[in-house]
């Protein structure tokens, strides 16, 4: 379960150059008595109400909800009577630019089911859980066809249409980065882009199977290998995605790379209720007959890795209905019934190898099969897997230990068994998956030529829960990385719209995360180095690596020894703290297959088994050559970084309204705990150290001209005009571009109090 939101107050308050009074407005000048304002209010993180007494530093709010309320007026934030009851549809219109007024207008627009609403660039898009076909129709990819941004409703394809013109236009790259927590609508989102992508780069149908065809059905692929039943989302990738599709100088779909991260290992042993392991494992057990003798399958309850937890169907979906569709989709993307055969033989020796039981041997410290049901999943378990019976025992019950002198075989005790099978039904799953996006990247093919691509990325949000492991900061970690890429985009987008107006705006500064970035990864010092330095030193145990931490960071800013444990460590994330356990991270951390594993495999009668276990390289095999899944993933991210930076960025913010998985309902708190972490507020954060309101030099004069009559009839130009009024109001700072009046954050709400004074 989530920790609540133990981070919503940490980071309004960090950004040093930007005061929240900056941000949300010198809101003492124009909060007088009667004003429409917004207050705090824990339960549904804001309140609208009236203002009825100012004393001091405080006022007296008489709230809509009928309570009378004292606040700081620092606290309080005007309210725009004019903002339309249906919300805007881009946020940067919004006169007022702040927290409440950001919820205000998405919860407005979620009840009229307009899930998209613009920041400027920045897509957000609101899980509507439930199905709106006409939004995603044939028609509708026909009308954003072209059409200039901002022109039609915000929505998916608008983002995939800039991307893909972008593309066209400039040959440049371009990429879309969708982000969120789990459950928020990331796969949803990205297969609807994937889909108007393949619509604008499709060719004529042809006989056979396209390179499209085969990209959209590589979906359904990972999503059943990939994809399980959480708490948090019924269909929740366990893995990050980045899917790169080239076109050729046409404009067509011409090839297509997927690049996988992190996949979730630990859950082919190990669910917890009300969860689900992997799809593929309850399709197959819903398959055909001939197929469930052939496997000898049965039911999901009969099988350990299913049972542990008590959740075996999902509402609404059919697991035969859906293994004959990943069936299909398989043949499209390439894989041969006989590959597919082979998979699924893999796919069941592994829940044959979850029933195999280990009771204690007669010699000391070992084990020996529990029982008959045992044994006879053992048989069957080496069948699939074509391979010797005794030597997969011995691979689960044996350790083979070199001396100088000899070769021993040591005995493991049960639960040293119990252990040994669990890595190796982690580590077939895990090759079998990676095989899986091999294969569909060979068999759809790159374009090596291509020049322009379009990358796609799904990757999980920040994670912050009660307890957090290895996993949570890998994520985190990408989320850090992410983030700064984000930021820096922001801030150019917002630069060059400065230049473009001719405004000078020097003074702002820009406030980086390099040096969370700089804790986790530095080389050497940084929290995975010294991770992966424990691991490699026989005697370091989680103790030790969380002293070594506390030692090496004793004064890092972002880094805090929590008072209550000898070995947790916290980082202080830009979307809050995390306190993370370090009992684990030695053991997740070490990337290696058990030799003995290693031998059974790569011995298999079956060229796909073996195939998953290719002889290791020989130097590796014997000098045990460390090799860490910290350092491995860094690399990956690095690499991915590295494209990321090479093309034009778009970036979709999926928010997940309610933790009930359930249309209409709009949870505000929970809202805007996610669009703190999406940086959603960072990059109004960012507009607002500049510029934040921008008005037309018309627009201003339709709306302020009431302040200055004299000025209106004076028949003046309209920039001069304006200039005379804001003049004439004292109002300092804000700038004159070549089409539009720049205002400084809260000027806009002040320029409204004085006109409802007049
Ligand atoms: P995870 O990180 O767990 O993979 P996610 O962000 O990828 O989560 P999705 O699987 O895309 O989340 O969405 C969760 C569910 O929400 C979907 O299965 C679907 O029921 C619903 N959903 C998401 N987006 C939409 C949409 N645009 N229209 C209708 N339903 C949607
Ligand atoms: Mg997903």
């Amino acid at each position: 379960a989530r920790s609540g939101h133990p981070l919503m107050a940490s980071i309004d308050r960090r950004t040093p150059f930007l005061s929240l009074g900056d941000c949300h407005f010198g809101t003492t000048i124009n909060i007088i008595v009667g004003s429409h304002v917004w207050i705090e209010d824990s339960a549904v993180s804001w309140t609208d109400g009236r203002v009825t007494k100012i004393t001091g530093p405080e006022a007296e709010i008489q709230t809509t909800n009928g309570k009378t309320v004292i606040e700081k007026l620092s606290k309080i934030y005007p309210k725009d009577m004019e903002a339309p009851p249906g919300g805007v549809d881009d946020m940067t219109k919004l006169s007022y630019l702040h927290e409440p007024g950001v919820l205000q207008n998405l919860s407005a627009r979620y009840e009229l089911n307009e899930i998209y609403t613009y920041t400027g660039n920045i897509l957000i898009a609101v899980n509507p859980f439930q199905r709106l076909p006409h939004l995603y129709d044939i028609h509708m990819m026909e009308q954003y066809k072209g059409a200039p941004f901002g022109e039609l409703s915000p929505h998916v394809f608008a983002v995939a249409d800039v991307a893909y013109r972008a593309m066209i236009n400039e040959g440049k790259s371009n990429s879309i980065l969708v982000s969120g927590e789990s459950g928020a609508g990331k796969t949803e989102t990205t297969k609807m882009l994937m889909r108007y992508l393949a619509y604008m780069g499709g060719r004529a149908a042809t006989e056979g199977r396209t390179v499209e065809q085969q990209v959209l059905e590589s979906n359904p692929v990972l999503e059943a290998f990939g994809n399980a039943k959480t708490v948090r989302n019924n269909n929740s990738s366990r893995f990050g995605k980045f899917v790169e599709i080239q076109f050729d100088n046409k404009g067509r779909i011409s090839g297509a790379a997927i690049r996988t991260y992190l996949l979730e290992r630990s859950r082919v042993c190990q669910v917890s209720d009300p969860e689900r392991n992997y799809h593929c494992f309850y399709l197959l057990c819903a398959a055909p007959p001939e197929e469930i003798e052939k496997y000898k399958l049965g039911n999901p309850r009969s099988f350990h890795y299913l049972n542990q937890s008590n959740c075996y169907e999902l509402a609404g979906v059919s697991d035969a209905k859906e293994y004959l569709a990943t069936r299909r989709a398989m043949e499209i993307v390439g894989i041969s019934a006989q590959e597919q055969d082979a998979i699924f033989r893999v796919v069941a020796a592994i829940l044959h190898l979850g029933n195999i039981n280990f009771a204690k041997g007669q010699e000391i410290d070992s084990s020996v099969l529990k029982d008959e049901k045992s044994k006879f999943h053992l048989k069957i378990t080496a069948e699939l897997l074509m391979c010797d019976p005794q030597a997969l025992e011995d691979a689960l019950c044996k350790r083979v230990m070199i001396t100088p002198e000899e070769v021993i075989r040591r005995p493991l005790d049960p639960v040293a068994a119990s252990g040994s099978r669990d890595a190796l039904a982690k580590t077939v799953y895990s090759r079998l998956f990676d095989w899986l996006v091999d294969k569909i990247n060979s068999s759809i093919g790159q374009d090596v030529k291509s020049k322009s691509l379009i990358g796609v990325l799904d990757i999980y949000g920040f994670e912050s829960f009660i307890t957090n492991s290895f996993e949570q900061f890998c994520i985190n970690f990408t989320n850090e990385k992410l983030q700064q890429h984000f930021n820096q985009h922001v801030f150019k987008m917002e630069q060059e719209e400065y230049t473009k107006e001719e405004i000078d705006w020097s003074y702002i500064e820009f406030v980086d995360n390099q040096d969370v970035l700089d804790l986790i990864e530095k080389k050497p010092g940084g929290i995975i180095a010294l991770l992966d330095e424990a691991c490699m030193f026989p005697k370091s145990t989680y103790e030790t690596f969380s002293q070594k931490l506390y030692q090496t960071f004793k004064t890092h800013k972002r880094f805090v020894k929590p008072k209550l444990s000898p070995t947790d460590f916290t980082i202080c994330h830009y979307a809050g703290e995390v306190q993370y356990q370090s009992e684990q991270f030695l053991d997740k951390n070490k990337d290696y297959v058990v030799a003995e594993h290693q031998e059974l495999l790569s011995a298999s009668k079956c060229p796909f088994v073996s195939g998953l276990f290719p002889p290791l390289p020989e130097e590796t095999s014997k000098s045990s050559k460390f090799s860490s899944i910290g350092a491995r993933f860094k690399l990956q991210l690095q690499s991915l970084m590295e494209i990321l930076n090479s093309t034009e960025p778009h970036y979709i913010r999926c928010v997940k309204p309610n933790n009930l998985l359930k249309p209409a309902i709009f949870e505000n708190v929970n809202v805007m705990q996610q669009l703190r972490c999406g940086g959603v507020l960072e990059a109004i954060r960012i507009s607002c150290a500049g510029y934040p309101t921008r008005r037309t030099f018309y627009e201003f004069l339709h709306r302020f001209g009431i302040l200055a009559p004299e000025v209106l009839e004076g028949n003046y130009d309209e920039k001069v005009a304006c200039g005379k009024i804001l003049e004439k109001k004292g109002l300092k700072g804000w700038q004159m571009g070549k089409t539009k009046v720049f205002l400084r954050a809260g000027q806009m709400a002040e320029l409204d109090a004085r006109r409802a004074e007049v």
